[in-house]
């Protein structure tokens, strides 16, 4: 069995008919990057950097900042480690930064935060930056919702990139900056997303309880969270779908794409790269390796035409048989 699972851990992640499968993991800390390697994850989706900032009084400085970048993109040896700007302010708080809005999922989270505090967010881009030095780094910015934001976005970037041309400091001149989809209106306008960023990654977490106004963190309403709602369905399939008409690369890097219920859903779809924990790659791995592509086309058609909750599951379930 350990030996399967070994061999596992090497195997390519291809379809039956030999589309190639990029399975990268989510990591909260550089350390993770151990795991993430043992479960064969040949690249990190989503680092997600407000974890160095919860549970403590003072926030990491740029030094610290740096080093944990650097730490992860030299433990992955060149594979790519996308590293995501803080998303703080919703279910994450901080200590001593902005006031706690009533509605915290729809106020001053992540981006918006980090525009709203730019000193924190120029601290972070510097250790970003530096880090891209040391290993294939790309930076991912969460909960962008519209134009205005990535253009401020990338002119924050850009003003960091000119501060370290003037010091000499070295970074990576052609780092590739992407926009997690998330928001509805982002997968609804994402000419103007995949025209800006390099590279896009769905965050059906979020873009799940924003489309069916579930809040997350709520019992109460769990119930009611529901991947498979067709809404979410037809989101999900028009940003892979469109991402791929215009080539910019996308990858799923929610909890949905873990779970191997829906593998064979998002490969149908067109989905060549996904991101999830790294316990999950092996188990995904599998379901890829026993996936022809061909004949899963005309079933992923239909699911995507049919409303009935009930018959989605059906259809579903057929396609994973
Ligand atoms: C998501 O929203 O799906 C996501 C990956 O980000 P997070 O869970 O950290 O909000
Ligand atoms: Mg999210």
């Amino acid at each position: 069995e350990r030996k399967k699972l070994k061999r596992l851990r090497s195997a390519r992640a291809n379809t039956l008919d030999g589309a190639a499968i990029e399975l990268h993991a989510n990591i909260e800390k550089p350390q993770d990057i151990v795991e993430a390697k043992e479960n064969g994850a040949t690249g990190i989706g989503l680092f997600r950097s407000e974890f160095l900032f919860l549970n403590r009084d003072q926030l990491p400085d740029e030094e610290e900042q740096f080093e944990a970048y650097r730490a992860a993109a030299v433990g992955m040896k060149g594979m790519p480690v996308t590293i995501r700007t803080f998303d703080l302010g919703a279910d994450k708080q901080i200590k001593g930064a902005t006031q706690v809005s009533s509605n915290p999922a729809l106020g001053l989270r992540a981006i918006r935060l980090c525009l709203a505090e730019p000193q924190l967010f120029r601290t972070q881009l510097r250790a970003l930056l530096r880090a891209t030095h040391y290993g294939n780094i790309k930076i991912l910015i969460p909960m962008l919702s519209s134009v205005s934001e990535i253009n401020q976005t990338l002119q924050f970037i850009n003003a960091t990139k000119q501060l370290l041309d003037d010091e000499g400091v070295p970074y990576d001149k052609a780092v590739k900056i992407g926009g997690m989809i998330e928001i509805p209106a982002a997968a609804l306008s994402l000419g103007v997303f995949a025209k800006r960023l390099d590279f896009l990654s769905i965050g059906t977490n979020d873009l799940i309880q924003y489309t069916l106004a579930i809040d997350r963190t709520d019992e109460e309403v769990a119930h009611l969270y529901d991947p498979l709602h067709p809404a979410v369905l037809h989101l999900l399939s028009h940003v892979i779908a469109t991402s791929n008409k215009l080539g910019v690369p996308v990858s799923v890097c929610g909890e949905m794409a873990g779970d191997p219920a829906y593998t064979r859903l998002f490969l149908g779809m067109g989905l060549r790269q996904f991101s999830m924990s790294s316990a999950q790659v092996p188990a995904i791995k599998q379901r890829v390796l026993s996936t022809s592509l061909p004949e899963i086309v005309a079933l992923i058609q239909k699911i995507l035409r049919t409303e009935e909750p009930m018959k989605i599951r059906e259809l579903l379930d057929k396609l994973n048989a």
